[in-house]
């Protein structure tokens, strides 16, 4: 009989991923699998195996492992997998994984790859070797793996050119190595993206290094000391002996969530990965997911510094999946690459509009309240007129409305969103710049663009201590837009200091969890009648 055992020993043999196709073959009585799609996530190479062309939509299993996804499907919807198939089954994908991961390492042994050209640091397949030869020696259960992403290190790139960028690099993986232990590794992926396996009891001390590097630049003849922050996800290994792909996927993961939720560091939680394996479905289930109402709306008020009376608010959208509360930064960037976006977008503003009629029936004093439209939204022709009539159906003021947009470099666009703006403006419906700064073009942006408010980016704020250059940037776009004539609120205000920082510098409108998180519709409405807006 062709068994479990066989499979593995076979797989063994098979030097180059498609050879495994056999093997595979003999297994689909076995484990009754419908069909694998094996997956790279550069898009490199995508092979199928199909046995079955009659199989259920959804993947009964997915997995992830080094550089591939991999795909299960049942044969039919009838079948139930046992317990026992269901163990089988992953060991299969381990196995898959590891024999996967083998035949790259045996590649790249033979081209001597195993250092990155740049830092001289371990690449993946060196950082791979390496937990190898730790394997046995050290208790993984001890350890933390790590993804690090230097934050906005295309803004180093622009303002001094590739060379010096290369040499910040260079200086950011002495400074890790340097930090390193025989028993730890430090391994660069290329770009600014580095990995590291790290002693837990040492984790603090890691995180002040990866988070605060001041590294030398030279400008126009000038050496500059410029502060790289790297932003990590890591995970605390379980198992003695852990999946090798695990520990750079997982830590991989909790990254990718802290970039698009803009956080610094993030732990994988078995919550996080259960959104992020959810979110790559939302691609194809969003208009159901946004029919069976499991799209809602979330409310952040924006507040007077000196009054603490509520002064606006903003709209933001949560996804409701499988009983979590799924952030935007999760979902919003698969939908902005379909282009659904544009009707998640109008389906929040449509949620505002209604809000604010029923509040208006109801006798509350409305604060203007914004939405937020993505950059991709600008692509319908149709989109001014689509807003417009939203907020006419719900017979909504104008200026009770607000229309959050974010900053762009590229010419096109930036006509695209003049257009927009004076459009807007036409029709009294007030605009914002959301995450002001964090585009190149900021100052530029003031004199272009019409609009009412600018949201100065919670990256210049939100800091253990804010100094003299902080005070010089903040202060100048402060005054610049009241010069103009144009609102600014600070976001991202988390402590006391903060908002009287702001103060300081004239700035008297400030968002942030100091105030209040974003809050389902019924706690606003309750903080609305507690706290009371500007109008009472
Ligand atoms: P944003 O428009 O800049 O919204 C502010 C974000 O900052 C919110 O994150 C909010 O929860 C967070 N925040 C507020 N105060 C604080 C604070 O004191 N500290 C920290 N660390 N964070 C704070 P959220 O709700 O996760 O939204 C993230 C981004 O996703 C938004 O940034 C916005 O750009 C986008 N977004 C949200 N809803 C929608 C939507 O319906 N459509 C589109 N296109 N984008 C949306
Ligand atoms: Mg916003
Ligand atoms: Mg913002």
């Amino acid at each position: 009989m062709y068994d479990f055992m066989n499979f593995i020993e076979d797989l063994v043999k098979y030097p180059k991923m498609e050879d495994i196709k056999p093997a595979i073959a003999k297994l689909e009585d076995y484990f009754h699998i419908g069909k694998i799609v094996i997956k790279s996530q550069e898009d490199l190479e995508n092979y199928t195996y199909v046995f079955d062309d009659n199989l259920i939509e959804e993947p009964y299993m997915t997995f992830s492992h080094s550089n591939y996804d991999y795909l299960f499907y049942k044969k039919n919807d009838n079948y139930n997998f046992t317990e026992r198939e269901k163990k089988e089954v992953l060991y299969v994908l381990r196995y898959l994984g590891i024999h996967n991961y083998i035949s790259m390492m045996n590649a790249n042994a033979e081209k001597g790859q195993f250092i990155s050209a740049n830092t001289k640091l371990p690449n993946i397949h060196g950082f791979m070797k390496k937990v190898n030869e730790l394997t046995g020696r050290i208790d993984f259960k001890k350890y933390n793996s790590y993804f690090i992403n230097i934050k906005g290190f295309g803004l180093v790139n622009n303002l001094f050119g590739t060379e010096q960028a290369d040499k910040a690099i260079i200086q950011y993986a002495n400074r890790l190595e340097a930090f390193a232990n025989d028993d730890e590794i430090i391994g660069h992926l290329g770009g600014d993206n580095f990995i590291a396996l790290i002693k837990r009891d040492r984790h603090k001390k890691f995180v002040d290094i990866v988070t605060m590097c001041p590294i030398k630049i030279e400008n126009d003849g000038l050496k500059k000391t410029v502060n790289l922050i790297g932003v990590l996800g890591y995970y605390e290994i379980e198992m003695q002996k852990p999946d090798y792909g695990d520990l750079i996927s997982n830590a991989s993961m909790a990254c990718q969530y802290a970039r698009s939720n803009k956080k610094i560091i993030v732990k994988l939680t078995p919550e996080i990965s259960e959104m992020l394996i959810s979110a790559k479905k939302i691609e194809n289930t969003f208009k159901e997911e946004l029919e069976k109402g499991n799209f809602v709306v979330y409310y952040q008020p924006k507040f007077d510094i000196k009054s603490g009376k509520i002064i606006g608010v903003e709209a933001l959208s949560r996804w409701i999946s499988k009983g979590n509360v799924v952030p935007p930064g999760v979902f919003v960037p698969i939908l902005e690459r379909n282009g659904e976006i544009v009707n998640l977008d109008l389906f929040v503003l449509n949620n505002l509009c209604s809000d604010i009629h029923n509040y208006r029936n109801q006798g509350f004093r409305i604060v203007p309240a914004s939405c937020n439209l993505s950059r991709r939204d600008f692509e319908d022709p149709n989109l001014e007129e689509k807003v417009i009539n939203i907020i006419k159906n719900y017979n909504v003021r104008t200026e009770d409305i607000v229309i959050e947009v974010t900053e762009t470099t590229n010419l096109e666009e930036k006509e695209r969103l003049a257009r927009f703006i004076n459009t807007m403006n036409e029709n009294g419906i007030l605009t914002s710049i959301d995450d002001f700064g964090t585009g190149y073009s900021s100052l530029s942006v003031l004199r272009d663009f019409k609009v009412s408010e600018i949201k100065i980016d919670r990256s210049f704020i939100n800091r253990e201590e804010l100094n003299d250059s902080d005070e010089i940037i903040i202060g100048s776009i402060i005054d610049m837009a009241k010069r103009l004539n144009i609102d600014v609120i600070c976001e991202g205000v988390e402590t006391k200091a903060q908002a009287e920082f702001l103060i300081g510098l004239g700035c008297n409108h400030a968002q942030g969890y100091l105030y209040s998180k974003p809050v389902p519709k019924l706690e606003f409405e309750a903080m609305m009648q507690r706290i009371g807006t500007v109008w009472d």
